[in-house]
């Protein structure tokens, strides 16, 4: 059984008291664009300083609940979980190069360093302050450092047997953590049941958006790595990143998943109809799994929203669902309207809290949904905010216009320029 010694929780404290370093979607994309052994042991350092960082500050963020809701079992499980990963990744011996490689990679930076484009360097961490990782800097600035695409460089077995190690360790954490959000949604559920609030508690809900948020970044940055390191290698793909998503086809196979649940759902034989307006191909640079989760999410809703308000005898006349693409400088816009009644003003805001749904809740089956959190048609109150979260993960928002007595409008944007800032809460 693990347990978290005073020792542990001290290094954890320490960690904890240094700044969290975002990534953006481009530089991921120009890191992994031709992962060499020399690039794929850089993003090894980093991650190797990154990742115990921002598993400390969920640990910490963890013991700072109130009090009856941090000492809930389920809740004790998810930090015992990031205290474990914590320390697998500091007990882990920090990469070394050999003499030989080291200068090989210096020379290719100073190569590298007139053909990087200027939006490498992550300005917002050029300053951070990290005492006990100075030591083992170079002068570079750590966004430079590591976002650095170098060329190929053949490397000793010794670079090999360590980044081989290393992805085995984060590949295990990501694994670990696999069941965290429906037990931290166990948890949070039994406090809510204890204290039967009346109200949103603004304080759990932005912890949750902070956790979830930061849990999306740990899992995007472990992912990228396996898969740069392992592949498979596909044409158009960065790691999970890919530089040609095509919003219509995602689109359209997100409809046929939502319509296909709500026939089971409901037992209809024909679900309501989703109409797609989309000018042309549009590609962009995008993760396909969160573009595909967050308009699956947005449909099922808008389906549930017109099945429920005109029964299932309406079949063949349900209002159709619109989905419209739009391609802006700055933004792709796409924007799901339906006819399923709206939501009366007063619960807008309820709809971005976790858990709140007017559907039969869920039973929430942590053990058997071990691999991703998978919503059925409804009844978690997952679908919207978690949405929002991925939308705003890679700079873009999710905004939803009610017309109560008529329908909703949901408002997904997307951020095309995709070299805003990670967000880092804390
Ligand atoms: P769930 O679908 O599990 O209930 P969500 O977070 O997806 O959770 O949605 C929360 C609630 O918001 C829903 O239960 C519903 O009451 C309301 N809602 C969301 N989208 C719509 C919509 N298009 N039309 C009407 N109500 C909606
Ligand atoms: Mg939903």
């Amino acid at each position: 059984m693990f347990k978290i010694t005073p020792k542990l929780h001290e290094k954890i404290q320490h960690f904890a008291r240094f700044p969290q370093t975002g990534v953006s979607l481009r530089q991921m994309v120009l890191f992994g664009q031709k992962p060499s052994q020399a690039s794929l042991f850089k993003a090894s350092q980093f991650l190797h300083e990154e990742l115990p960082i921002r598993l400390a500050h969920r640990v910490k963020d963890l013991e700072e609940l109130p009090r009856y809701l941090s000492e809930m079992p389920s809740i004790l499980k998810v930090k015992d979980w990031y205290a474990q990963s914590f320390q697998e990744l500091i007990e882990l011996p920090p990469p070394r190069l050999s003499r030989e490689m080291k200068e090989k990679l210096k020379h290719a930076s100073k190569n590298a360093s007139q053909t990087i484009p200027p939006c490498v360097p992550n300005p917002a961490n050029v300053h951070l302050a990290r005492p006990h990782l100075e030591a083992r800097l170079m002068t570079l600035p750590i966004g430079h450092r590591y976002f650095n695409p170098v060329e190929d460089i053949r490397c000793s077995p010794e670079v090999l047997t360590y980044t081989d190690s290393f992805v085995k360790t984060i590949e295990g954490v990501k694994r670990r953590h696999d069941p965290v959000v429906t037990t931290v949604a166990q948890g949070i559920l039994e406090y809510k049941e204890h204290r039967k609030p009346q109200v949103v508690d603004t304080e759990v809900e932005k912890f949750l958006d902070r956790f979830y948020m930061s849990r999306i970044g740990i899992r995007m940055l472990i992912g990228q790595h396996s898969t740069l390191y392992r592949g498979p290698f596909r044409q158009d793909y960065v790691g999970v990143i890919c530089t040609k998503t095509s919003i219509r086809e995602i689109a359209q196979d997100a409809i046929a998943n939502a319509r296909y649940i709500c026939e089971e759902h409901y037992g209809l034989f024909k679900a309501p109809e989703v109409k797609m307006f989309c000018p042309g191909d549009i590609e962009f640079m995008y993760v396909p799994s969160h573009l595909n989760h967050m308009i699956f999410e947005l449909l099922k809703n808008s389906l549930r929203a017109v099945v429920e308000r005109y029964g299932s005898d309406y079949e063949d006349d349900y209002p159709p669902i619109k989905l419209v693409i739009a391609h802006g400088k700055e933004d792709i816009t796409i924007k799901i309207s339906d006819e399923g009644g709206g939501i009366p003003r007063s619960s807008l805001p309820d709809v971005w809290a976790y858990m709140y749904t007017t559907a039969e809740r869920q039973e929430l089956e942590p053990e058997f949904n071990k691999s991703e959190f998978k919503a059925p048609m409804a009844g978690f109150g997952y679908g919207l905010p978690i949405s929002r979260l991925y939308a705003r993960y890679f700079g873009g928002d999710l905004k939803l216009i009610s017309m109560e007595g008529y329908g909703t409008d949901a408002y997904l944007h997307l951020n095309r320029l995709s070299n805003s800032d990670e967000p880092l809460i804390m």
